[in-house]
């Protein structure tokens, strides 16, 4: 059966543990949909009023403490994001003096960290107010503006646009990874780091206390078992797919989550957990692209990881619709 990303008129409202999952937002509660095959998750694209004023107003008063000018230059996290996309572009030969871009940059802290690598790197974000902070900084190279828009303009060609958690945000990621394709190498690379909907905390849990399954901000969650659906829609190939650990503040409930009395637990108790990272870390290239001779075997390992993943999380998201035990029990 097809993915819900290839074909919307699939979804399925999303229930776990018997009640409708969603998420209730200034009184009034959305329900999520998921693909019956795999699991994606989604939220009905959010009223633009309804983002304006969230992201101009709210996110950044209750997200003071980590997305601030200073966080995003803090040595560690530049040194350990930027090693993360560097290790991926020489594992495709990306050269280390070529074009790369972030989309959803913040304040630039990672942009600047490649640029001292020497990389001839930039960065576009939609929030002004975070891109003057990275600039007055001395990193003129971020501009407030929407990626594609930028990289149409840039003389040098882009051989790879990565991203830390931001497509989940766009109303319409498709469009714009296909437009992203148009403005990008033909042999390029896009990296996107993103919440992962089929981690183990949620899958054994339920996403109702998944931090990550939030709206108005979270419109979209992938996992390895859409990411192929996710590439082929918006014509690209898949080459790489894993999970990482990430710290989201649950380890307790999640040091747990194997020893719930249920089947899912069951299931996951066998199961490679490398596989149910809360992180999920997508690489593709566009069709057609060299890279993809040049890495079959890498790309047919994700094809076939991808796959593989959608049935377990097709299993895994089954089980959730009628039980989900309580995480914070010891
Ligand atoms: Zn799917």
């Amino acid at each position: 059966m097809p993915c819900a990303i290839s074909d919307p008129s699939l979804l399925i409202p999303s229930v776990q543990a018997t009640y409708p999952l969603g998420r209730e937002y200034k009184g009034v509660f959305h329900q999520s949909k998921r693909c019956p095959c795999c699991a994606y998750i989604r939220f009905d694209d959010p009223p633009s009023d309804v983002l304006d004023h969230f992201y101009n107003v709210e996110y950044p008063e209750v997200s003071k403490t980590w997305y601030n000018v200073e966080g995003d230059y803090n040595a560690s996290k530049t040194h350990e994001r930027s090693r993360r996309v560097v290790d991926i572009l020489n594992a495709f030969g990306i050269a280390p003096d070529a074009h790369v871009h972030e989309f959803g940059c913040a304040f630039g802290g990672t942009v600047q960290a490649l640029k001292d690598l020497g990389y001839k790197a930039s960065g576009t974000e939609l929030n002004r107010t975070a891109v003057e902070q990275g600039r007055a900084r001395g990193n003129l190279d971020i501009h407030a503006r929407p990626a594609q828009e930028f990289l149409a303009e840039q003389p040098d060609e882009c051989s790879a646009v990565y991203s830390y958690h931001a497509l989940e945000h766009f109303t319409d990621p498709f469009a714009f990874l296909r437009e992203l394709r148009q403005v990008i190498s033909p042999d390029g690379l896009v990296i996107s780091f993103l919440p992962n909907s089929a981690a183990l905390f949620p899958l054994v849990y339920g996403h109702s206390h998944y931090i990550w399954y939030g709206y108005p901000e979270h419109v979209h969650l992938f996992s390895p078992g859409s990411a192929q659906a996710l590439a082929s829609t918006c014509g690209y190939e898949l080459l790489y797919v894993t999970t990482a650990p990430i710290d989201i503040d649950q380890s307790g409930p999640i040091s747990r989550a194997l020893k719930q009395d249920t089947l899912s637990a069951q299931y996951l108790r066998n199961e490679p957990m490398d596989r149910y990272g809360e992180e999920l870390v997508i690489v593709m290239t566009p069709a057609g692209s060299k890279l993809l001779e040049r890495h079959q075997d890498m790309h047919l390992k994700a094809w076939e990881y991808s796959r593989i993943q959608s049935r377990r999380e097709r299993f895994l998201m089954d089980q959730l619709a009628t039980f989900a035990p309580n995480p914070w029990l010891e």
